[in-house]
């Protein structure tokens, strides 16, 4: 059947145009001053939204309301509270107060605080975010709210990322005022993220523990074919695929979430989805819906969608490319090259500050897309390596050599710039070829980066992209704030150059797949923090604490909890893993060799007692491999758990990160060595659990 598709988009969406036949005109213009300047929303005005939010939310079969927000976890949280209230004769009425709207009080004790908040002081706050509309899902009212504690501290990933989206606004403004560009008023970052994700039938991963406990496989030999025939990548849909792609583009829609491209990724069943960008925090608010809204659909197929950076060993995993830029209110892209040498100048202070910004806080960014399942992608000859570094393309390369030596540049077409002091080059969009190994890559209008994991928030990554390029503007502004305006092209010349020359050792155009890069990189003083716990301890250095509280992120109380959080959540997601894989092995691949070992025992017996000449070889043979295939699982069992005891026993956190990543991490990889040779041996019938090909050809 036919859908009107721009009936449906946004159809359980509290949107402008709602929003408009809704209110009264003087409360809509008051909700709109708020949701454009940020400023103070009034209590009438709240009650008014209420009122017409609940209207419409009953119109449209929503039952309950409930303030959604993001804990410290990568999931979303809510309560859910039905619109009733009794009139005390017996009736009720669906109420529904501004007071309610702006504020919830779920109770805090239970998400991750990082020690910031002992679990007796149990109160916490949610706040409105009217800046990311409101929707109606399984019939209750959704609004994204800020989720802080009883004193105040932020407890979740909107909290920092609005401050984010705060900081850099106004730095960008401030620099764009400078540069005499006195119409902006504000600057807001955008975002589009790509998701990547699995599918796998429903059935067969009910079967694999691993995958339900830890969402990857710790186990599994490799199927006959991987991706090595490079017949996945932007194939032809499986009728099973397009039809679960189809109706998650529906539910994505009626969600106003803007679903735009679609297609097979290069491991045998894996797939991805990239929406439109948007408003940083509407993106990273759709993202969370879009993964949530993946799983549901893939059950009504019954499918599993699986979000983890690494669930196949041996082939891709997922990630998540971060594309963002910059917009101002006037609608320019700020990191468009454009047309003029004016937008031209625009756009090498922006570029330039990005550049600065990345490689001051390489450190910050690794850590911002660290954890247990990301340490499995990133640097596997798949994804980038944990080293940051910006591609650049030749183009711009080449533009930023010309100015740092004051150079003549000349652009593709040929046209000769003189890029002294007065005139500043123009040149096209960059269109040189894409490098896929980067991961910071700019590509035309904005950057790219591409080291997320697939599962995680993206919400972590843009605070900090935010805030390093916030204090990079920062700097600029302080340089040139009090050049008069007839010297300002050549300072902005000479900031530019002096920027270039001290950060030019982040751009990397080659290969960053390869050992060259890694052992280049270390030269050019470049951070290659390899796993999360090498990682982590960055995150409290004093340069980030002070990047970090100076622009009101995060208090020095709150920083601490996130490191506190992140190295917990290390260490539970490892020893989760540990645990089992340990009860993997022991419950049910060791009993499955021994079972297949008694039938084999058992014919090589009876064929002896048949023919007492004959030749039991192969039945010897296998048995032996088998032997001491269960010898090894057996041995490498006691010490996983032996070390798995050991680290659990260690108080110190970070200790105890480096315990199970150095330690049970490598037990755990031993193992599975044995394991999967184990596989190879015993016939599909007595194995316990279906195999990579199952899994990965089944859909
Ligand atoms: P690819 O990287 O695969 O070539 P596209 O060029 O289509 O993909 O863009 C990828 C993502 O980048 C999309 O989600 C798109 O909406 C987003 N994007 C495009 N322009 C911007 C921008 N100015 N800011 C943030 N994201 C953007
Ligand atoms: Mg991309």
């Amino acid at each position: 059947m036919a859908q009107n598709i721009p009936e449906l988009y946004g159809s359980l969406v509290f949107n402008d145009k709602i929003m408009r036949s809704k209110l009264p005109k003087d409360m809509y213009k008051a909700l709109r001053k708020t949701i454009e300047n940020g400023t103070h929303l009034e209590l009438d005005v709240a009650n008014s939204v209420a009122v017409a939010m609940k209207e419409w939310a009953i119109e449209n079969g929503a039952t309950h309301y409930t303030h959604w927000f993001q804990p410290m976890t990568n999931f979303t949280a809510e309560k859910h509270d039905s619109f009733i209230s009794p009139t005390g004769d017996g009736q009720i009425i669906m109420d529904f107060s501004g007071k309610e709207l702006v504020k919830g009080e779920p109770d805090a004790s239970s998400f991750p605080s990082g020690g910031l908040r002992a679990t007796f002081e149990a109160r916490g706050y949610t706040a409105w975010d009217p800046t990311s509309p409101a929707f109606i899902k399984d019939r209750t009212l959704y609004i994204p709210t800020a989720f802080c504690s009883y004193s105040g501290e932020a407890l979740d990933k909107k909290t920092p990322l609005l401050r984010s989206m705060d900081t850099l606004n106004k730095q960008a403004v401030r620099i764009l005022h400078i540069l005499g560009n006195k119409e902006v008023r504000h600057v807001s970052t955008t975002v589009g993220p790509e998701q990547e994700y699995f599918l796998v039938d429903r059935d067969l991963y009910k079967k694999r523990k691993d995958l339900i406990f830890c969402g990857r496989t710790l186990i599994g030999a490799p199927a006959p074919k991987g991706q090595e025939m490079e017949d996945h990548y932007f194939g032809t849909l499986k009728p099973r695929v397009a039809a679960y792609m189809h109706d998650l583009d529906e539910e994505l829609w009626k969600l106003g979430i803007p679903a735009k491209t679609k297609h097979n990724e290069v491991a045998p069943a894996q797939h991805e989805l990239a929406p439109v960008f948007d408003t940083t925090n509407v993106a990273v608010d759709h993202n969370q819906l879009t993964m949530e809204i993946m799983k549901k659909v893939a059950a009504k197929h019954n499918m599993v969608c699986l979000l983890h950076e690494k669930p196949f060993e041996g082939i891709n995993g997922s990630g998540k490319h971060n594309n963002w830029s910059m917009c101002t209110n006037t609608g320019v892209n700020l990191l468009d090259p454009g047309k003029t040498p004016a937008e031209n100048t625009q756009f090498l202070v922006f570029l330039v500050a990005v550049i600065k910004a990345v490689d001051d806080y390489a450190d910050l960014l690794r850590i911002s897309v660290a954890d247990a399942g990301n340490d499995h992608r990133l640097g596997a000859n798949e994804a980038p390596p944990a080293i940051v570094s910006i591609f650049l393309g030749d183009e711009l390369t080449e533009v930023l050599k010309a100015i740092e030596n004051d150079q003549y540049f000349s652009s593709h077409d040929a046209v000769q710039m003189d890029i002294g002091a007065k005139v500043l080059p123009h040149f096209l969009k960059d269109n040189t070829d894409r490098n896929r190994t980067s991961p910071f890559a700019f590509t035309g209008n904005k950057f790219e980066f591409r080291m997320l994991g697939s599962s995680a928030s993206v919400a972590n990554p843009n605070i900090i992209l935010n805030t390093a390029v916030a204090e990079a503007l920062r700097q600029f502004s302080d340089q040139l704030e009090n050049v008069p305006e007839e010297n300002m092209e050549a300072a902005v010349h000479k900031l530019l150059k002096e920027t270039i020359i001290a950060h030019k050792r982040i751009i990397f155009n080659g290969n960053g797949y390869t050992d060259e890069w890694v052992k280049e990189a270390e030269k050019r003083g470049l951070y290659n923090l390899v796993s999360t716990p090498d990682a982590l301890p960055y995150y409290i250095s004093e340069k980030n604490e002070k990047l970090l509280t100076e622009h009101k992120i995060f208090t020095k109380a709150e920083l601490y909890s996130r490191y506190e959080v992140k190295l917990e959540n290390y260490v539970k997601t490892l020893h989760i893993e540990a645990c089992t894989m340990a009860e993997i092995i022991q419950k049910e691949l060791l009993p499955s060799v021994t079972a297949y070992m008694e039938q084999i025992a058992q014919t090589a017996s009876l064929k002896k007692s048949v023919v007492p000449d004959i030749s039991v070889s192969s039945e010897a043979g296998l048995l032996k491999k088998l032997t001491s295939l269960e010898d090894a699982m057996t041995a490498d069992l006691e010490t996983l758990k032996t070390d798995t005891a050991k680290a659990e026993g260690c108080e110190d956190l970070l200790e105890k990160a480096k315990l199970y990543q150095k330690e049970v991490l490598a037990d755990m990889e031993k193992l599975r060595k044995s394991a999967d040779a184990a596989e190879l041996l015993i016939p599909e019938s007595i194995l316990p659990y279906p195999t990579y090909g199952a899994l990965l050809f089944s859909v």
